[in-house]
């Protein structure tokens, strides 16, 4: 690692390579290829995928007499390919190859500034030969098409011949996941090849979602006076097509390789067909050179916006930076005009299917305060599928939309229907879909996005429609207990997957009142209601209209809100579910010894023929999950209505007693951890961040990072130190702050898009300055630390803290 903008790994190491390549992914956020060589297929070692954002395509397997279906986010063909040898003329070389090839001084550098991923070797051949190598690539951040790799050779010791081959190769399949090689993952159908002088195409088409995808390519050899002309000998066979041709190599003398390619498919707008469009866009792209300037004025625009200066120690700043270049390589301002969802492992590998999860709540609170446009466009992908909601609710017998706990194409269920567990080799029933808690995760995020934009716009015409329908939903799902005289909601999951059910329940089907799910549904059919108050008269009576809404239905809402059911056991300690304090407590410090890391308590169990459901040990935050979304006035408000005690000093007793119950299973927990802790535990905060930012460039889950990015975990790191650091909210109408900056940030520096206007802030420990851009933006109520105060457009305001 070197400074706070690049990411360097040194010498080859086939056993890192899986991560490396993840996390030198380059993308976008309309296609992303990984950080594989160029000259390597896939195999046990290498894995050069390319996703295009949303591009998914749905495969049957029969298992055990019965046909399972998965959608997979699909890998398409793979632009890279570019290999070579030295040529003497006898046919006899070997084409270089990283895996037995003997390289010199091996470098593999991702300048996150520029976007820019370069892996340079001495490459010294069996005759002694020494060749200086060094390969330059981009997906261009202001093309969204474009994407571009140079190979340039310096012989050190020789004159000669090199023989290069370019290609296009789309027979590609999935196979970046182990886990999922005995599920049929033969996406693409080849559809057509094509070579005319320096460019090559290849169009394949996606087997069942029937989407054509088109390369283009053009391979050009360069040096410091012009560009060499060559004589190409081609190849075309079914999905695959290649140029071949040789360079005349001058000792000391650098000349390069450059290949630029263009990619669209069937569902760009504003084209007519994908193949001549690649072609043709090719042409208007003048060489790398040119395309990779532009390309990093993008990314310079980019970081203007999204960068967050946090003075701390120099990996701490390399790794926030990288967190924030994956997520802006995921989600860029090119999706706003897609229909896509945010992908919990990013664009960077097959593992989840590029599924869409309720991840997407770590991971809007930093792009909504930086590029509301961009929140809203995600939104957009959750408002299109409503319909399918509305049919998911209605097949499970419940009223108004039920979102699916995983999301794909058209929005219907895709959490898959068994899983593997690798430790065990068993095939088991998958419940995880009972995690009606994503219909939180939706609802808030439609509230969050309005209360940091006022956009009533979007909610008059699709925000405040989905919080009515997923309203209606939990409206319905709850039942009231008379005994009780109390709302329930029963057979859930919540955010915690390693309980799906009761010890003895067979099979396991789910669980009553979940303290997330009860608490957050009071939560959100109060704002469903106050989010149909705030649009405009005549859209609400179409809303009321439309949706065929009945005053019952919101008077049921409110009693719901008075009269909802929140376990508890011991002293205020509120039950992740009913009967929780029944199971056992788990030996964690017996497991550990044995086992040494057990995050993965589920597989652990599950090969020693045990569950976990009989245990007091969660996978995640569960119960903390409130504390993470919720303020604590929102809190102690909701169990005020609820005629339950509330006492801040829960906070601490909870926090306490769920961490030591929490293996960590999910990435995602650490984030909540660092979060909750952040107020009362400063060191153990500070422990859990660290632990929660070395999650994918440790791979501290031990290979899955390989399979894709974590990116709840990334942008929920970042949001730590924009939201929890500086105790930023936005509610009520106003933008609060409460700083608490950790001992080993010296000063946090960043720009907010914040309600039309920005916002720049900066952070001492004992002093914070909010400043206001000049602009058309309103006045914006601010509270620092429990200070009310208004700041107008060019107004600055300097708070004395500690
Ligand atoms: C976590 C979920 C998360 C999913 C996708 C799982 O391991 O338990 O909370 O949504 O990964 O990131």
């Amino acid at each position: 690692m070197t400074g706070w903008w690049k990411l360097t790994y040194e010498g080859f190491d086939p056993e890192a390579q899986g991560l490396r390549e993840a996390l030198c992914t380059l993308g976008n956020g309309y296609f992303a290829t990984r950080g594989a060589a160029p000259e390597k297929q896939a195999d046990d070692v290498h894995y050069p995928g390319t996703y295009i954002a949303g591009l998914y395509n749905r495969l049957g397997t029969e298992m055990g007499g019965r046909i399972i279906e998965n959608e997979d986010l699909v890998n398409v063909p793979n632009w890279l390919p570019l290999e070579f040898r030295i040529d003497d003329g006898d046919g006899d070389g070997e084409w270089f190859d990283v895996d037995v090839a003997t390289v010199e001084d091996y470098v593999q550098e991702l300048d996150l500034r520029r976007g820019v991923l370069t892996r340079s070797f001495i490459w010294v051949d069996p005759h002694d030969r020494r060749t200086l190598v060094t390969q330059r690539r981009f997906v261009s951040m202001r093309d969204p098409h474009i994407a571009g790799l140079t190979t340039a050779f310096r012989a050190e010791n020789w004159t000669g011949r090199l023989l290069v081959r370019s290609a296009l190769d789309g027979t590609v399949t999935n196979a970046g996941v182990p886990r999922y090689r005995s599920l049929n993952s033969q996406h693409l159908a080849p559809v057509a090849t094509q070579n005319g002088g320096e460019t090559m195409s290849l169009v394949v088409e996606t087997s069942q979602s029937g989407v054509r995808v088109a390369i283009a390519a053009r391979t050009r050899v360069t040096n410091s006076h012009h560009v060499p002309e060559v004589v190409r000998d081609t190849t075309e066979s079914r999905g695959y097509v290649a140029q071949e041709f040789t360079i005349d190599i001058v000792e000391r003398e650098a000349i390069a390789v450059e290949k630029l390619v263009a990619l669209h498919t069937s569902r760009d707008r504003g084209i007519s067909e994908p193949a001549l469009e690649a072609r043709e866009h090719l042409e208007n792209v003048a060489d790398f050179e040119d395309a990779l300037q532009s390309h990093v004025l993008a990314w310079d625009h980019l970081w203007h916006r999204f960068e967050l200066e946090t003075e701390a120690d120099e990996e701490t700043r390399l790794i926030l930076n990288l967190h924030v270049f994956h997520l802006l390589q995921t989600a860029s301002k090119h999706t706003i005009d897609l229909d896509v969802g945010i992908p919990a492992r990013g664009w960077h590998g097959e593992a989840y299917r590029g599924h869409i999860f309720w991840d997407e709540l770590f991971i809007f609170p930093f792009l909504t305060l930086h590029m509301p446009d961009l929140t809203k466009a995600l939104l957009q992908y959750r408002y299109r599928r409503l319909p399918h909601a509305v049919l998911g609710a209605e097949a499970a017998g419940f009223e108004g939309a039920m979102y699916p706990w995983q999301s794909g194409s058209d929005g219907r269920e895709e959490t898959q229907v068994v899983h593997l567990n690798p430790k065990s080799g068993h095939w088991h029933p998958d419940n995880s879909h009972r995690q009606r808690h994503i219909n939180i995760a939706v609802g808030y995020n439609v509230w969050k996005y309005y209360q940091a934009t006022r956009d009533v716009e979007f909610m008059a015409f699709q925000g405040a429609e989905m919080m009515a329908q997923i309203a209606r939903f939990w409206a319905s799902i709850a039942t009231f207990d008379k005994a009780r005289n109390r709302y329930e909601i029963r057979g859930v999951m919540g955010p915690d997957e390693y309980h799906d059910g009761y010890p003895d329940a067979d099979p396991p089907a789910g669980l009553d009142n979940n303290a997330y799910t009860n608490v957050m549904v009071v939560w959100l059919l109060n704002r469903a209601r106050r989010a149909l108050d705030l649009v405009p008269e005549f859209r609400h009576r179409e809303l009321w209209e439309k949706l065929g809404l009945r005053r019952e239905e919101l008077e049921r809402w409110e009693d719901i809100c008075n009269r909802m059911y929140v376990p508890f056991h011991g002293d205020g300690i509120i039950s992740q579910f009913e009967g929780y304090d029944d199971l056992e407590e788990f030996d964690w410090e017996g497991y550990r010894e044995r086992y040494g890391n057990i995050q993965r308590l589920d597989r652990i169990l599950e090969a020693e023929g045990l569950s976990c459901n009989p245990y007091k040990a969660s996978k995640q935050a569960d119960v903390l999950m409130l504390f993470y979304l919720l303020a604590e006035a929102e809190i102690a408000d909701i169990f005020e209505r609820l005629g339950y005690e509330w006492d801040p000093a829960m906070v601490t007793r909870n926090v306490d007693y769920y961490l030591a119950r929490t293996s960590h299973g999910s990435t995602l927990s650490r984030v909540v951890q660092s979060f909750v802790l952040a107020r009362s535990d400063r060191e153990r905060s500070w422990t859990a961040f660290q632990k929660a930012l070395h999650s994918d460039v440790l791979d501290v889950q031990g290979g899955t990072t390989a399979e894709g990015i974590h990116l709840g975990a990334m942008a929920g790191t970042v949001d730590l130190v924009q939201r929890c650091f500086s105790g930023l909210s936005t509610r009520e109408g106003k933008l609060w702050f409460a700083p608490a900056i950790p001992s080993e940030v010296k000063r946090l520096r960043f720009s907010l898009q914040y309600r039309g206007g920005w916002v720049d802030c900066e952070m001492t420990s004992d002093k914070m300055t909010i400043t206001s851009r000049e602009g058309i933006a309103k006045p914006i109520e601010v509270v620092v630390n429990g200070e009310h105060f208004e700041l107008a457009p060019g107004a600055m305001r300097e708070v004395a803290l500690g």
